[in-house]
């Protein structure tokens, strides 16, 4: 009898503009593996709080929209798929009203433990039905999946990392639009830093420092490790 086998777990953590999500889904595409952006959990959140009309100042209004969050994140690393109570909500997830509240629901005691507790159920269940998953975020590597065989802490240089956010963001990289990208990437970084450890990579996580890699570079950078590990 051959034995099936175990379903495999690659965390990633990083701060923003390290290119977390984006090198993660690509190295799930190449594994086959499923994905979980844990991050797009968070900004559902918001943006539900927010339709819902919650007061973003009451800790037990947005814990109890939290307990009856009805999510559905989908688990392709090439269409990822977010729902919040049936709409399509993967577009205004990422605006930069979201963008500059998530903190603010993030670091709720009680909304982290739940949303822990949904992906740590969504990770087992990705992984058994696709033989492994790509999970990423602030701590997974930490508190989610600590047990991870592969755990890897995404970082780049702050100049780097402002550089691609405003890209994106605004498409150009000039002073200003630099300007306008340093709340959504420092500020929120430092919020988010009260309530996870992603800036120093914690026992047996391997750091890979996309600072001077391209993107082509940097899931190469991943690839290896992951296949260090395979072995
Ligand atoms: O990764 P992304 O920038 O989309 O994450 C959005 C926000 O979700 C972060 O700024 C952080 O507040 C929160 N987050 C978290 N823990 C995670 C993933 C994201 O607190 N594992």
């Amino acid at each position: 009898m051959t034995s099936q086998p175990a379903p495999f777990v690659i965390a990633i953590d990083g701060p923003s503009g390290s290119g977390k999500s984006s090198v993660s889904r690509t190295v799930a595409a190449n594994l086959g593996a499923g994905y979980l952006d844990t991050g797009a959990m968070y900004r559902a959140l918001t943006w539900w709080c927010r339709h819902s009309q919650v007061d973003l100042s009451d800790q037990q209004a947005i814990t109890a929209a939290t307990l009856a969050l009805p999510l559905e994140i989908g688990d392709d690393p090439l269409a990822p798929t977010v729902r919040v109570d049936g709409t399509d909500v993967a577009a205004a997830i990422r605006s930069s009203e979201i963008s500059g509240l998530v903190s603010s629901v993030a670091t709720v005691p009680a909304v982290r433990t739940e949303l822990q507790r949904r992906q740590r159920e969504l990770i087992d269940d990705i992984a058994s039905r696709r033989g492994a998953c790509v999970a990423e975020g602030r701590d997974i590597t930490t508190v989610v999946a600590p047990d991870a065989p592969v755990r890897i802490l995404l970082t780049a240089s702050e100049e780097a990392r402002l550089r691609r956010r405003s890209l994106e963001v605004h498409g150009a990289s000039d002073d200003a639009a630099i300007e306008a990208t340093r709340d959504q990437v420092l500020r929120r970084d430092r919020d988010d830093s009260t309530v996870s450890q992603f800036t120093v990579a914690a026992d047996g996580v391997v750091v890979v420092d996309t600072s001077d890699l391209d993107f082509d570079g940097s899931v190469a950078a991943v690839m290896s490790v992951v296949d260090s590990r395979r072995r």
